[in-house]
């Protein structure tokens, strides 16, 4: 059982995890932890350092020394490495592609659960994932796992790449969202699953305010009301 509430979440990319994951900590006065930015942030220090991604070993060694921090910002939340803040650099379309070699590494993987749990050690969570509730919090007393049409993801995706800045055609973005389901649904090591006790939540049926209120229902008839 972790020390202190954790509210799991799980599901592919583009599910609206993590705007429902901010939102309902900020809603709880939950701590968000993004685990994605966790995996990330390996394979940005990683590249920083020249290591080759395909050396697990190595990949795995610069796990201690990535030492992130998150602080709430007012468009999302900003994620720091030691002193540096990587919050950029760790979401373009290149870094996004080359993650795959972190989220296959069982060695990495491994080295990641100790630090996912420390968060939990701290304060209560909303935890966002892809196996946060089957593999880093199987214990975790609420447990969602939020899911959508491709189509619907992959839309998401692009307005925000596009509201960034970026030149893509929702195709594209579909392609690569429909690749990385691939990779995170068929990895030997902590595959993308839904646990058998999490609640399922189409996200395509809801507006942002909608499913928040929804998953904040859910999980104050799990955590009976007096346990946050
Ligand atoms: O959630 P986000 O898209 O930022 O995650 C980046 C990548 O990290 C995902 O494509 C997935 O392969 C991996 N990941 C993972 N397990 C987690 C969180 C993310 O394998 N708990």
């Amino acid at each position: 059982m972790p020390k202190h509430p954790v509210i799991a979440i799980d599901g592919p990319a583009g599910s609206g995890k993590s705007t429902a994951a901010r939102l309902l900590a900020r809603k709880l006065g939950y701590t968000h932890v993004d685990t994605g930015a966790l995996y990330r942030t390996v394979t940005w220090l990683a590249i920083e350092r020249g290591v080759d991604l395909a050396d697990e070993q190595a990949l795995a060694a610069v796990v201690p020394a990535i030492q992130v921090r998150f602080e709430p910002s007012a468009d999302g939340q900003r994620v720091f490495s030691g002193s540096r803040d990587v919050s950029r650099e760790i979401r373009t379309p290149e870094l996004t592609r080359q993650v795959r070699f972190a989220a296959a590494s069982p060695l990495v993987r491994k080295a990641l659960v100790p630090v996912q749990r420390d968060f939990a050690e701290r304060g209560p969570c909303v935890m966002e994932g892809r196996d946060i509730g089957t593999v880093i919090f199987p214990d975790a007393q609420v447990k969602f796992y939020l899911d959508a049409p491709l189509r619907v993801r992959a839309e998401r995706r692009w307005k925000e790449l596009t509201a960034a800045g970026k030149t893509v055609t929702l195709e594209e973005v579909e392609r690569e969202e429909a690749a990385r389901d691939e990779s995170d649904l068929r990895r030997s090591t902590a595959p993308l699953r839904r646990a058998d006790d999490a609640i399922v939540v189409d996200t395509g049926r809801f507006d942002v305010d909608g499913m928040v209120e929804h998953l904040a229902g859910l999980a104050a008839g799990r955590l009976g009301g007096g346990r946050r």
